[in-house]
């Protein structure tokens, strides 16, 4: 039933293993994976898959909507050619080293390489415990599975780099979570995410060996990335690993400013999450911007420091490089390529930064005073409380539309601010028309590209709520409604207006809509 898919699994094959194979946590060391297999479910069922990524895999849609598929998905049975492993990587997690975590509950089914010639390992989140799982039970809620295939989904659709999801399987197992940390742990339904990706190596599976002075295993994952992740880097020795992390810190740079452009906060920004190739991974306590607000965090674990909000995604970012940096340091034999590969990051951040100032408010180029008109508009928005994303849709249509500023309206969360803060809109927006006129493009032109770049959509923290209060009880129409939805965020799509609202009064405090736990 299901298609013969060609597996090459490139990173068992040539990357040293554990040789210990009994089960239960433990430290590993000197090895990069540890040969594990999902532990089986009760009654894995299919709730939804990613019809682009099944293709792109070659599975036919009757395929993906066969019983074996969801035996498969579902950590039940195994295709041809699939080898599973966890892999063995340390992080920093909220500042501080961790030491050794690993796949806690991720295990990797292999790699395929397709009919187009692309590299895609598979690996199920949720599939069981692994030498990595510590005192944790390997498995994942309904809840977090559901955020993180839709948002895998909905960011690709946005154009933002990222891991990619083709299921979502229901164990028919139920798991056990104390959602809060706060003594109340209750039974919630169990799900099974394959998350797709060319590669999943982190940052911190650089981090681990090299913190255990184990410079072999370091120096041949290190080869190993280049040789497999990034063929097309050219070069010999040294430099050659200079253009690579130089690489790694530019497509880092390039994957936040997508965040901010759409925003987007990760919410755990842990160096153990933190893709070589620059994808956002790991969707957990994640939350997209409602009100514009550079100081927001969706993680309740992360309430004091804040650390890891919507402002800060991007010198965060630049600390985690640091972090690989000094990780690789002692294969490298000088810290000036590192310090070159940060400068670039630095290079990079800022003319991605610009690149999203021109194209959000439709301009050809960013100049020096556009930095400021983008920096009083933040302001504003912050203080009047507005729709970020409502907000940037509507500046995109006014060129074409005239009808300034009540196009707005909609975008406000509270009636007074809205009419205490317009006037300070209409003179940014005199502003903003001034400068617009010095803009080389059509309005028809204009709208056109800020419509590209400015969504109509995105995976609001309310609406995943809401498809997984449904879900939980026991109707998961509106996973499927919200998944197509996501898969033309910059389209209008009419009828489809409530998924392009504001978050109602009832989701502003709601846990799930804007406080979110590491527990998943
Ligand atoms: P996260 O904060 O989700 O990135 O997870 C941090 C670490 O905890 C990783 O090593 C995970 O594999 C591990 N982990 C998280 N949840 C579980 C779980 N339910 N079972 C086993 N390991 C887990
Ligand atoms: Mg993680």
């Amino acid at each position: 039933m299901l298609p013969e898919l060609r597996f090459d699994n490139a990173f068992v094959r040539e990357l040293p293993g554990d040789s210990e194979t009994s089960p239960g946590p433990r430290e590993v060391r000197g090895a990069l994976h540890s040969s594990v297999a999902p532990l089986p479910v009760s009654a894995p069922r299919l709730i939804a898959h990613s019809a682009e990524m099944a293709e792109s895999l070659g599975f036919s849609e009757i395929q993906a909507n066969s019983r074996e598929f969801a035996d498969v998905f579902g950590g039940n049975a195994l295709m041809d050619g699939m080898q599973t492993y966890a892999t063995n990587y340390g992080g920093h997690q909220f500042g501080n080293w961790a030491g050794q975590l690993g796949d806690g509950r991720a295990i990797s089914l292999g790699e395929v390489l397709n009919s187009a010639g692309q590299r895609w390992e598979l690996q199920l989140k949720g599939a069981g415990p692994t030498p990595y799982s510590r005192r944790a039970d390997g498995r994942a809620v309904l809840r977090s599975s559901v955020r993180e295939f839709l948002c895998s989904e909905a960011m690709h659709h946005l154009g933002v780099p990222t891991t990619r999801a083709l299921s979502l399987v229901a164990t028919g197992d139920p798991v056990v979570r104390d959602m809060f940390y706060d003594g109340h742990p209750a039974a919630e339904k169990g799900a099974i995410v394959c998350r797709v990706a060319p590669s999943f190596i982190r940052f911190g599976n650089f981090e681990l060996p090299s913190s255990r002075g184990e410079n072999g295993v370091l120096n041949q994952l290190i080869d190993f990335t280049i040789r497999r992740d990034f063929p097309e880097l050219q070069g010999k020795g040294e430099d050659l690993r200079a253009d690579w992390f130089g690489e790694v810190c530019a497509r880092t740079a390039v994957m936040v400013a997508h965040w901010m452009r759409v925003g987007f906060v990760h919410g755990v920004m842990n160096t153990d999450n933190m893709s070589i190739l620059g994808l956002t991974i790991d969707y957990g306590p994640y939350g997209w911007i409602d009100n514009f607000d550079p100081e927001w965090t969706p993680n309740t674990t992360d309430r004091q420091h804040r650390r890891y909000r919507f402002g800060q995604q991007a010198q965060v970012a630049h600390w985690n490089l640091a972090c690989l940096a000094q990780a690789l340091a002692p294969v490298f034999g000088s810290i000036e390529p590192l310090q070159a590969g940060l400068q670039r990051y630095i290079d990079t951040w800022m003319a991605a930064d610009r690149a999203n100032i021109a194209a959000k408010l439709g301009m050809l180029e960013c100049r020096e005073e556009d930095l400021v008109l983008m920096q009083d508009l933040h302001g504003w928005m912050t203080a009047a409380e507005v729709d970020m994303t409502i907000f940037f849709r509507a500046l995109s249509d006014l060129a074409t539309a005239q009808r300034a500023p009540e196009m707005f309206a909609a975008a406000f969360y509270d009636d007074a601010k809205r009419q205490q803060m317009t006037p300070i809109l209409q003179s940014w927006l005199s502003r903003y028309a001034v400068r617009l006129e010095s803009d080389p493009q059509s309005a028809e032109r204009r709208c056109e590209r800020m419509r590209a770049v400015n969504p109509r959509y995105v995976l609001r923290n309310w609406l995943a709520q809401q498809a997984i209060d449904m879900a939980d009880a026991g109707d998961e129409s509106e996973i499927h409604a919200l998944l197509d939805v996501m898969r033309h965020p910059y389209d209008d799509q009419p009828g489809r207006e409530r998924f392009a609202q504001r978050r109602p009064d009832w989701a502003r405090n709601k846990a799930g809509c804007s406080m979110l736990s590491c527990s998943s």
